[in-house]
């Protein structure tokens, strides 16, 4: 058993817990973070955002090719290596987990690998590979992130996978049932379809995304009506695992009558906080019921020395909120009178077309009885939606009634995720529509569709590009 003593432990490396390790050395304090991994960067580099992007991005190139048929540029039927897509997307996310490493090293953050488990108020026990280790602390950073869930009434099988299952690329189901119509769902069934599997998607609620407005899905939905068979309103009750395929029953508005056979079974119904499974009682942390650690926004627990971020504090579940969080508590811990407190938190699903939000939804707005009016731009317009065949799509900004300030915004369509930032930078710095219909965007450009939508509010528009 060896014995270390530092400053600092961040307990998960992942976007939050590597943030916040990375920004507490650069502020001169010791620090080791420990991670059950082999590898710094949690479930987002590893097993999450960026290997579903890789795959995205090659899901995205099929369809375009595809397409171009259409255009007088006709490629032959895509010819799918699965070793090599797999090594692709092992390589990418090799680059940035080594990237992580080196940035580590450089920063003297010491990495220790295995399971941590609070012993007391300033020790944890680490058992890893090479053994057992102490890590005696003097304050500490919960940043366990989260796991998948599971449904108790599906039956344990290899055809049955979560999200890290189906990133593995073992095979390519000919039919395959996405369970849940939330983002990770929706992005791994956009990958599994461009290679070549019938998907058939399920969600208890009314639309798919529920989060995201209505009629910003109703335009996603016109490009996925082809791609997927989509059943709102219906849960599944029960799977049954035979010989050739898992047996599917399902129940509500749109179940088939009778259990319908798949080759796999993709659950994507959310994802759990690993709050309860680090004996934080022992450090006298409280942990809900659910495995959510309460913060305030300084990210501090209800034990003064240890703060926790990420997953494992709350909804929403992002990558670019535990960055930030992490920031906030290796601050705090440094002596800065930092606290996290954003007007807003971007979210993207990363299918084709992305859909891609950020402030109030008009749902919101109006559950909040906000006093609101909305501006839509339709991508139909657009020159270059036009000229880059991608016109399924539209901008739609919320703006405050009385003021005029951007108070929400929603993009779907090719690429919305990377104009969000715009929308949100607006909430943040409180412009209002004529400080968007002002500046001057590029012209032909998908953004434009921003500064067009500021202009229907403002009623100043005179032309379309
Ligand atoms: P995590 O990334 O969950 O990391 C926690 C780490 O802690 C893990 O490595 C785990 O091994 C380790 N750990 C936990 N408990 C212990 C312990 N007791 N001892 C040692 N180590 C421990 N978010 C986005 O913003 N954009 C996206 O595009 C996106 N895509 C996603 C796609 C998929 C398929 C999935 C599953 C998630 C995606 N997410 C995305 C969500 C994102 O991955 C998470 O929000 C983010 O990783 C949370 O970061 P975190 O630092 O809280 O913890």
């Amino acid at each position: 058993m060896s014995e270390i003593k530092t400053q600092l432990v961040v307990l998960g490396a992942g976007p939050g817990g590597y943030s916040a390790a990375f920004r507490a050395a650069d502020l001169g304090i010791e620090t080791v973070i420990v991670d059950a991994r082999d590898t710094l960067g949690g479930v987002c580099l590893n097993v999450g955002c960026i290997p579903s992007k890789a795959l995205l991005h090659v899901a995205k190139v099929i369809k375009e090719a595809s397409h171009l048929g259409a255009h007088g540029v006709a490629f032959g039927e895509p010819k799918i290596d699965l070793d090599k897509l797999r090594s692709y997307k092992d390589s990418v996310v090799g680059q940035l987990t080594k990237g992580l490493s080196g940035m580590s090293k450089m920063r003297k953050v010491k990495h220790v690998q295995g399971y941590g488990k609070f012993t007391g108020a300033n020790s944890l026990e680490v058992e890893g590979k090479d053994g057992k280790t102490t890590i005696n602390f003097e304050q500490a950073i919960i940043a366990a992130g989260s796991e998948p869930v599971s449904l108790p009434f599906i039956p344990e099988d290899d055809r049955v996978i979560d999200s890290t299952g189906a990133l593995e690329l073992k095979d390519i189901p000919e039919k395959m049932l996405v369970l849940g119509g939330g983002i990770i769902g929706l992005e791994m069934g956009t990958v599994y379809e461009a290679l070549g599997s019938k998907i058939d998607v399920v969600e208890f609620l009314d639309q798919l995304i529920p989060a995201a407005d209505k009629d910003i899905m109703k335009v996603f939905m016109k490009s996925y009506k082809d791609k997927f068979n989509v059943m709102v309103e219906t849960k599944v009750t029960n799977v049954e695992a035979k010989k050739d395929g898992l047996y599917v029953t399902f129940e509500g508005k749109q179940a088939p009558a009778e259990a319908v056979r798949y080759d796999k079974v993709l659950v994507a119904v959310g994802r759990r906080p690993n709050g309860k499974l680090i004996d934080a009682d022992k450090a006298g942390v409280n942990v809900d019921e659910r495995g959510f650690i309460n913060v305030n926004k300084q990210m501090k627990t209800n034990v003064e020395h240890i703060y926790a971020i990420g997953d494992v504090v709350g909804q929403p579940m992002l990558a670019h909120k535990a960055v930030h969080e992490g920031h906030v508590a290796a601050e705090v811990i440094s002596g800065k009178k930092h606290y996290f407190d954003p007007r807003c938190i971007p979210s993207v699903a990363y299918t084709e077309p992305e859909v891609a939000w950020v402030g109030l939804t008009e749902k919101e707005a109006k559950e909040q009885g906000v006093s609101y009016e909305t501006a839509t731009f339709p991508w139909a317009a657009s020159g270059r939606a036009i000229a880059s065949d991608a016109t399924n799509g539209m901008t739609k900004m919320i703006f405050d009634k009385e003021s005029g300030r951007v108070i929400g915004g929603a993009m779907v369509g090719t690429n919305a995720g990377e104009m969000l930032g715009e929308i949100g930078l607006a909430i943040e710095m409180g412009a209002d529509a004529e400080d968007v219909a002002l500046t001057i965007h590029a012209h032909p450009t998908l953004n434009e569709s921003i500064g067009l939508a500021a202009e229907i509010f403002e009623g100043s528009i005179t032309d379309m590009p």
